[in-house]
């Protein structure tokens, strides 16, 4: 397959993704898979997909969603909340 730009596995910054599509269905599904995690990012695709149509599946997957951003904005509250706590705790000298 010809070699087109993917962007790296948004879980684990693998480089090395198989795209592939997988057979000749009515729904024709085809993306790609992550080598190292295994992660697996699948649409529609038309009959006979260029690796760039299953490369833009790939690509248009790993930029952060509303998920990952939320699970990260979570994720800092978390850590200033913790802050909070520890500066409450601590005594003032
Ligand atoms: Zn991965």
């Amino acid at each position: 397959m010809a070699k087109v730009k993917v962007i790296p596995c948004k879980v684990c910054g693998g480089e090395d993704i198989e795209l592939r599509d997988c057979g000749y269905n009515t729904t024709h599904m085809g993306g790609g898979t992550c080598q190292s995690c295994g992660r697996t990012v699948r649409d529609t695709v038309r009959m006979y997909p260029s690796p760039l149509d299953l490369a833009r599946i790939w690509n248009n997957n790993q930029k952060p969603g509303t998920e990952d951003k939320l699970k990260s904005e979570r994720a800092k509250t978390r850590k200033l909340r913790k802050q909070i706590r520890d500066l409450r705790a601590t005594p003032v000298a």
